[in-house]
């Protein structure tokens, strides 16, 4: 998949990026809760970088974990 097709699979909503907060309201996809004490839960956003960015750690922890790893070197 291409970014344009990752950032697809996303609802689009103007947040604060939970890796940029400096960035101010940008547009934001949700990228999964922290549950807080009690009940509550706090939505963590992404901006579109940080989605891209956690897809390629996701894609890289599964292939390691899948044993699929292959060097080429
Ligand atoms: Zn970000």
């Amino acid at each position: 998949m291409d970014r344009t097709q990752i950032l697809a699979c996303y609802d689009w909503v103007d947040g604060v990026c939970f890796r940029h907060p400096g960035k101010g309201e940008v547009p934001t996809a949700k990228v999964g809760l922290v549950p807080l004490l009690g009940s509550n839960k706090h939505e963590v956003r992404a901006c579109a970088d940080c989605v891209i960015a956690l897809g390629d750690m996701k894609r890289e922890s599964s292939s390691r974990s899948a044993g699929k790893c292959q060097a080429t070197e």
